[in-house]
């Protein structure tokens, strides 16, 4: 039988990434997401699984569904690990990827096209392009020896705001042909109510629109195009101008310009720089930062930190993007900041200004139907979706399995079960600044200063001053520290550099351990606390 273990993205929303395996070992992966980081307050931007941890052969290929940063931000990392994978996705995707690599130029690729299959590792895979929130997005369908998977996940039946469809005939076709196991989108399938339709949600902009006297400033995911071009349709008709705030929005607008644009008018879109020189009640600006990231455009013009733009009485910000859970709180402070400054804040809870591009559960029950699996198995979710999902499929008498990250199953014609293997492969963490690996230690290091703070200890020492040691300085920082204790800890420190002796002089290393030994376990037996020590001897 094939195997398969997720790697990040079940039981979590982010991170989404499957290594599928056949009965003799050779593998693929489909995905490689990253996930924003709970450990956000120690500066960590996102987290990416640990695809150098995988163990056993290289996977042959990297398949790729679409270019949302939770399923493609970790292909650098993945491409570092094992530099010889092949990635196959769709033109759009792959200019994406070639971008999130570095334009690698010995990035070895295939296109994903309807109705021609390409080879990865030991299977087929067959690709069906599909409506989702951004362009190029496909479901897949891989074909071994041992049986059929498809992966639907990121795809909606109702055509997207680029106005792309999901071609339902190609998805029964699949069901036509058998297959053995369907990974199906848990996203929203604890939604029962039918969203908004992509027309609905231009017209509710436009309504929006048409109501601000002062700037509009619309705050959407950067790589949501549709939605874009669907506000810059909107400026065109209220006599605005569009301007695109934000790297990751200008990049996503860059990449679509190669691939043939947006179609809009030339000249409405503007770039950031002119935003000084326009009228507030002339633009619209569309902002990055929807789910309130750090230094992101959204999250600097809510605190007036954005060049050329404050927010004032008049202004309006439309939230028109989904709250990844785990973001509430953040953005809740980052509208209230807008609301101090007299702005009206309007979200899709409020109008029908974001459409979800994850289905529902009458598109869901849809999906089941078309495709017909023997076994389902839910992706994309926290445990309870992922549970819904199930009983969707259950509900049908489709066989169902759900598990989490690091749960081996094996599926093919004979069935679908877990293994009992866990196979976890762990994290690599990203800083929130320039999004470089972060090391392990540097996060410890990170936690012991925000929760217990910092004792640093400078010994000047001087050949001219009488016995060479000058006297020692105490500083606490980010800890509560009792009246007395800086100057005990002082007299306490200078005593012990006194029973060093001789030594002391001609070590000054030895003697910097030997002060942040003795400073370590002093503080930790006074105030029973572990704060970050630091021992300095300085020459002056
Ligand atoms: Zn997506």
């Amino acid at each position: 039988m094939a195997t398969l273990v997720a790697l990040g993205g079940l039981g979590e929303f982010g991170a989404n990434s499957l290594l599928v395996e056949d009965e003799g070992g050779a593998r693929v992966l489909l995905d490689a997401g990253a996930a924003f980081s709970d450990l956000a307050a120690f500066g960590v931007g996102y987290e990416v699984p640990d695809f150098a941890a995988i163990g056993g052969g290289p996977p042959a290929a990297v398949v790729v569904t679409h270019a949302h940063d939770d399923h493609i931000k970790g292909i650098a990392f993945l491409r570092e690990a094992h530099p010889a994978i092949e990635l196959a996705a769709s033109r759009t995707t792959l200019a994406w990827a070639r971008r999130a690599t570095g334009n690698g130029a010995a990035l070895a690729t295939r296109e994903l096209q309807l109705g021609i299959p390409v080879p990865a590792g030991p299977f087929t895979v067959h690709a069906v392009p599909v409506s989702h929130s951004i362009p190029g997005t496909v479901a897949l369908r891989l074909e071994g020896a041992d049986g059929a998977l498809v992966l639907a996940t990121d795809l909606r039946l109702a055509p997207s705001a680029l106005e792309e469809s999901t071609s339902q005939e190609a998805l029964a076709a699949w069901g036509d042909a058998g297959t053995d196991l369907l990974l199906l989108d848990s996203t929203n399938a604890l939604v029962r109510a039918e969203p908004p339709s992509e027309a609905t949600v231009a017209e509710a902009i436009e309504e929006q629109v048409r109501k601000v006297r002062g700037a509009v400033i619309a705050v959407s995911f950067a790589s949501q195009l549709g939605r874009f071009r669907q506000l810059a349709r909107a400026a065109a008709a209220t006599g605005r101008l569009v301007v695109p705030v934000g790297r990751g929005l200008v990049e996503s607008l860059e990449v679509q310009a190669r691939l043939g644009g947006l179609g809009l008018p030339l000249g409405l879109v503007r770039p950031a720089r002119e935003l000084p020189s326009l009228p507030r009640d002339r633009v619209i600006v569309v902002a990055t930062g929807s789910q309130g990231e750090p230094g992101s455009a959204f999250s600097r013009l809510a605190v007036d930190l954005l060049p050329g733009l404050r927010l004032r009485p008049g202004d309006t910000v439309l939230h028109a993007a989904r709250v990844i859970p785990g973001n509430e709180r953040r953005l809740a402070h980052l509208f209230d900041h807008c609301v101090r400054r007299g702005a009206r804040v309007v979200t899709a809870a409020e109008a029908p200004i974001h459409a979800s591009g994850h289905p529902h559960q009458a598109e869901l029950a849809r999906l089941l139907d078309l495709v017909r699996p023997r076994w389902v198995l839910p992706v994309h979710g926290r445990r309870r979706h992922l549970e819904a999902v199930a009983e969707l499929a259950r509900a049908r008498g489709i066989g169902t399995l759900v598990v989490e990250n690091g749960e081996e199953v094996a599926w093919g014609r004979s069935g679908v079960a877990v293994t009992g293997e866990l196979r976890q492969v762990g994290r690599i963490l990203l800083d929130d600044v320039g999004e470089e690996v972060l090391d392990p230690a540097i996060l410890r290091h990170r936690r012991s200063l925000a929760r217990e703070g910092m004792v640093v200890a400078v010994l000047p020492c001087s050949r001219a001053a009488p016995g060479g040691l000058g006297d020692v300085q105490i500083h606490v920082s980010g800890m509560p520290a009792a009246a007395g204790l800086v100057d005990q800890l002082a007299v306490g420190l200078t005593a012990e550099i006194g029973r060093a002796g001789i030594l002391a002089r001609r070590d000054p290393e030895w003697l910097r351990s030997t002060m942040a030994r003795w400073l370590r376990s002093e503080v930790r037996r006074r105030t029973r606390r572990r704060p970050v020590v630091v021992a300095l001897v300085v020459e002056l």
